[in-house]
């Protein structure tokens, strides 16, 4: 335990394998105090320098654990203010069709505002997450984009390690139509869960989802079975505008909760939020797609994205014909979609395992759409609403 004197001191304690500061700074933002921790580790664990920013209200030390996978700081992430801006996304996995030793099975794991969502659960998945230092604990969300082995079949073990951890909450879980049926045929071996599923089918072409403050758009794409690209939107309400409320005369403890959405009735007036809030802004939108060929809505879906994520079956280019086949899709058929809807940037995935090094052919990809990346397991990246400081990390 460190305990926090005052806030910008710096910590320091030997440990057996390095040395770690933890740097604590306190920043104002809207209001809030938001706690900003800078970690720093000797040279022997520099692999996991990274800058980590948490907001939390009212802690005054830090609880740390360190194990082979680094560092754990035991600080409960908490919306401070009234938004919490980052979305933290992670690909897990970046392999298709089995897991290999040095690749996990394509998956996307997100958090927000205290909320976790994950998209497809292949075999190893879970040892994925360890890998990462995140937690399927609290995991709200998954959703499936078809049910091949190789999106699908890390479930159970998934749902297994959820109930030994005594989980309550219920875990809701979206895909295409028969995800009731396929599930309960892979829980003959979890039969008892301390916690409820809730089943979701997806009955249209597209289809929109509101759960625990993630906008979800799912999409049929074009596979040999049923399968949906999903939209991960976090929208972002208007500038709440004092001047307005002002002159409407709105009482003054009204403001914050008008700010949350609510509208209030009393006795002599009825307000609302759009009285005092200006037009929705641009929030952040992450697309994923998956086992797929080419098609016009997939590029509507990333258009101006902040992230999309799409399969690259192959590298090779004599290897088309076999991308049509399959319908997979190969680099450059990823980066030409890529191109067309502009995201921010395209990261590659579900690779086949016969493609041992995908950036060999990372130059001709980038040629057609120059923000497109190769990712590797365990791809990260912090997004932040676009007027506030952006926070850009990988590992
Ligand atoms: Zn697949
Ligand atoms: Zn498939």
């Amino acid at each position: 335990m460190f305990p926090l004197k005052k806030y910008g001191d710096t910590f320091r304690e030997k440990m057996a394998s390095g040395t770690i500061w933890i740097c604590v700074k306190r920043v104002m933002i809207n209001g809030s105090a938001v706690f900003r921790f800078q970690l720093k580790f000797s040279r022997s664990l520099s692999y996991y320098n990274r800058r980590i920013r948490y907001r939390i209200c009212g802690v005054d030390s830090v609880p740390f654990f360190m194990s082979e996978h680094g560092i754990r700081l035991f600080i409960s992430r908490m919306p401070c203010g009234n938004e919490e801006r980052m979305l933290d996304v992670c690909l897990l996995g970046t392999g298709g069709m089995m897991p290999l030793p040095y690749r996990w099975l394509t998956s996307l794991m997100t958090r927000f505002n205290g909320s976790t969502l994950m998209i497809d659960c292949g075999e190893g998945t879970q040892i994925a997450v360890r890998e990462k230092g995140w937690s399927c604990n609290p995991i709200d969300v998954i959703c499936f984009t078809h049910f091949h082995g190789d999106h699908i079949s890390g479930l159970p073990g998934l749902l297994l390690t959820m109930g030994n951890a005594d989980r309550k909450e219920p875990l809701t879980l979206i895909g295409p139509k028969g995800l009731e049926r396929v599930v309960k045929a892979l829980r003959v071996i979890a039969p008892e869960l301390p916690f409820p599923l809730k089943f979701v089918e997806i009955a249209d072409p597209v289809q929109e989802f509101e759960i625990k403050g993630y906008h979800i758009t799912a999409f049929r794409v074009n596979h040999n079975v049923t399968c949906y690209g999903y939209t991960i939107a976090i929208p972002r309400a208007g500038k709440f505008d004092p001047e307005k409320a002002k002159v409407l005369e709105i009482p003054l403890p009204f403001w914050s909760r008008l700010q949350k959405g609510e509208t209030i009735e009393t006795e002599s007036a009825v307000f609302t939020p759009d009285m005092v809030m200006g037009p929705p802004r641009k929030g952040i939108k992450v697309t994923y797609v998956t086992d797929t060929r080419p098609t016009p809505m997939i590029v509507q879906q990333a258009r101006n994205a902040d992230l999309f994520i799409c399969e690259g079956m192959y590298g090779e280019r004599d290897k088309l014909q076999k991308a049509k086949e399959y319908k997979h899709m190969t680099f450059y058929e990823a980066a030409e979609l890529a191109r067309e809807a502009d995201p921010k940037e395209m990261w590659l995935t579900h690779y086949s395992p016969s493609l041992t090094r995908p950036e060999e052919f990372m130059d001709d990809v980038r040629a057609i759409f120059p923000r497109a990346i190769a990712a590797k397991d365990g791809r990260t990246v912090e997004l932040d609403f676009e007027d506030e400081l952006a926070t850009r990390g990988k590992g």
